[in-house]
């Protein structure tokens, strides 16, 4: 009885067609847990969501590295660890609304989908919008709205929201997205214009509308582009 329950395990992410499963929770317990990032339901989205099936065919062997991977165009889905952290500090509740700025391969969209009310995720290459739609689609995500557009002008026609997080670098805080966060509302992002990498920041917009802001740790994002 013993080996049939060990055997049922095993073979239970093979039944529901995830055979990386395994691997998701070893690079969540030692990229992720063991760096600090304590949040339950960021933890268990990052064991549910299939990081692999986000990016494109050709390095899907390299998903659950402790590192970013190139997704065409120049671009890349950051480091799993960076995706937890990120969330984590976003600090998101179930009813929130939430603009994501760089959607790339609609990982880390997928990975904010369970945890809020709705995604609104931007993309300035038409190709990236297109595929991550597809692949968040194939997933049957159907809380993230992906926009092919230029992030420095935000999504006016959705705001205001309740976080922001931004997955490409701007060399500072854009004033239109500051503009579109809600009272109480908090942003995420990497900030500076340094070729050596930026800063990871949380900005928090006080109830009186003041502005409060913090530096994390260094971190290497591509830079945003301007349309
Ligand atoms: N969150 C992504 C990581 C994306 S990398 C993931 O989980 O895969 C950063 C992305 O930001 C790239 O796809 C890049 O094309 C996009 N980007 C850069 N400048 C932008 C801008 N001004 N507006 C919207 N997207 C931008």
């Amino acid at each position: 009885m013993g080996t049939l329950c060990c055997l049922l395990v095993l073979l239970a992410p093979l039944r529901t067609g995830d055979s990386r499963a395994a691997e998701r929770l070893i690079m969540v317990r030692e990229q992720i847990e063991a760096r600090g990032v304590r949040n339950p339901d960021v933890l268990r989205a990052m064991r549910e969501v299939p990081r692999h099936l986000y990016m494109p065919e050709a390095v899907r062997g390299m998903a659950y590295r402790d590192h970013p991977v190139p997704i065409g165009h120049g671009q890349t889905i950051s480091q799993p660890y960076i995706v937890g952290l990120m969330t984590e500090l976003l600090d998101v509740r179930k009813s929130h609304r939430v603009l994501e700025i760089g959607t790339g391969s609609g990982y880390q969209a997928a990975v904010l989908a369970p945890l809020v009310k709705q995604v609104y995720s931007m993309e300035i290459v038409a190709e990236l919008a297109k595929s991550a739609q597809a692949s968040l689609a194939a997933q049957g995500v159907g809380n993230v709205s992906v926009r092919h557009g230029d992030g420095y002008q935000g999504w006016p026609e959705e705001a205001p929201f309740d976080r922001i997080i931004l997955t490409a670098a701007p060399p500072e805080v854009p004033q239109a997205l500051v503009d579109q966060l809600k009272p109480g509302g908090k942003l995420v992002a990497p900030v500076g214009s340094s070729a050596l990498g930026q800063e990871l920041i949380v900005l928090e917009k006080r109830a009186d509308g003041s502005i409060r802001r913090r530096s994390t740790i260094g971190v290497m994002f591509v830079p945003m582009v301007r349309k």
